[in-house]
């Protein structure tokens, strides 16, 4: 596989690579698998995820996409607890608008980003992944601030 010009084994959308044969969704779930045994990180769930999501946006229906990066940056940037934004982003999705795009609706753009899924998940090393996901949620902030 090593010598394979195709760029069948990095992500369409955040460009990160296969880890292992691991896709990045497939990355992103044992990292959520560690939050059990690690409550640091399961501390930073709603930042794990949010980081993922928005590295992977082209699923999501723009006003949810929106919202999520305005709770994201209100979660970095000035504390909003993680259980506000599940009851402000829940009561959202209760409503008429539908999260997901459907499959066919979706334009994945590559972009690069400083840090991915593939930074934060490093195969047999739990330790430290908590502080790995903090740093790529800053790298997306900061990307996000350089957007605006
Ligand atoms: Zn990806």
């Amino acid at each position: 596989m090593s010598d394979n010009n195709e760029p069948t084994d990095t992500c369409p959308e955040c460009g990160a690579p296969a880890v292992n044969g691991m896709n990045c969704f497939e990355q992103l779930g044992w990292l959520i698998g560690w939050e059990q045994r690690d409550p640091d990180l399961a501390a930073l769930h709603f930042v794990t995820v949010a980081s993922y999501n928005l590295q992977h946006a082209a699923q999501f229906q723009p006003d949810v996409l929106a919202q999520l990066r305005e709770a994201f940056i209100a979660h970095l940037d000035r504390g909003l607890p993680a259980s506000e934004i599940r009851r402000r982003m829940g009561s959202a999705y209760a409503g008429s608008a539908r999260v997901l795009r459907p499959e066919s609706e979706r334009r994945p753009v590559l972009r690069r980003w400083p840090m991915t899924i593939a930074d934060v998940y490093l195969p047999d090393q739990p330790d430290g992944a908590a502080d790995r996901v903090r740093a790529w949620a800053a790298s997306i902030r900061a990307e996000l601030e350089r957007e605006q």
